[in-house]
Formats: C-alpha cells, sequence, structure tokens
C-alpha cells in the first residue's frame, strides 16, 4: 500500500530492519551515510535500491533536512554504485517514489537504481 512519503519516521518499516541486520539483504555497496542492496522483486535485469543510513521518510524528507554530508555521501554512493556494476556504458535509470501519488510503498527514502537492458519510457 501507498505511503505519504510525510513523517514521522517508523522504525519498524523494513528499510530499517534491513540496515539494522534484523532482515537479510543481498548487499552490493555500503559507505557511512549509505546503503546498496538487491531489490527482493527485480522489475529489470539490474534492479538496485539505494538508501541514506538516516531516518528519512522520502525524497522530500532528505532533500529538505539531511545534511551536506550525508547528501554527498548517499549520492556518491548511487554513482559508484552505478559505475561498479558496469551500468555507465549502456546506461540506467534513477527513480524515487514520494508518497501516495508515485505509488511510495517502503516509508524509508530509496532510488531505484535500474539498468542491464534497454529500459521502456517508464519504469516503476
Ligand atoms: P517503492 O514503491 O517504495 O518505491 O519501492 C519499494 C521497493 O522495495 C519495491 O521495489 C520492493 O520490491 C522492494 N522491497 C520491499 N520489501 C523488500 C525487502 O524486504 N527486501 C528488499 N531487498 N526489497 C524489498
Amino acid at each position: 500500500m501507498a505511503v505519504s512519503g510525510r513523517g514521522p519516521y517508523d522504525p519498524q518499516n523494513v528499510f530499517a530492519k534491513i540496515l539494522r541486520g534484523e532482515i537479510p539483504c543481498r548487499k552490493i555497496y555500503e559507505n557511512e551515510y549509505a546503503l546498496a542492496f538487491h531489490d527482493i522483486a527485480p522489475q529489470a535485469p539490474v534492479h538496485v535500491l539505494v538508501i541514506p543510513k538516516g531516518p528519512y521518510v522520502s525524497f522530500a524528507d532528505f532533500s529538505q533536512t539531511a545534511d551536506e554530508a550525508e547528501i554527498a555521501g548517499f549520492t556518491r554512493a548511487v554513482g559508484h554504485v552505478a559505475a561498479s556494476l558496469g551500468l555507465e556504458e549502456d546506461g540506467y535509470r534513477l527513480l524515487a517514489n514520494m508518497g501516495v501519488a508515485a505509488g511510495q510503498e517502503v516509508p524509508h527514502f530509496h532510488v531505484h537504481l535500474f539498468g542491464g537492458a534497454a529500459l521502456g519510457p517508464m519504469l516503476h
């Protein structure tokens, strides 16, 4: 079910549990500010989620309240993962669902990274 993308932050959301190690994930990369792992229900040959380690509900929350170091660390993690997976030559897609209209399901900010195939005009 889609979530609002506005607070308060729910520490029981599934990505919070992944960050705490309470639920397993197929980890790809981690730095001080971000964790990247494979989506459990991939919609492309490569479908990775990158999440900040801080408690941000959505892109709106992250972009407006995270500090510069967190934003930089997260952004660099996304770029590093895309490059390390060999996606730069053929290209890739980044997507962030914010709130109900976009169909955001997990209330912890995340970026979807899609690649490994020619992607259609839209991919949710
Ligand atoms: P949203 O619709 O919130 O942008 O996307 C949430 C994404 O999280 C979906 O693509 C869904 O497959 C993925 N997801 C949901 N639960 C889990 C989980 O427990 N582990 C992993 N790796 N991905 C999950």
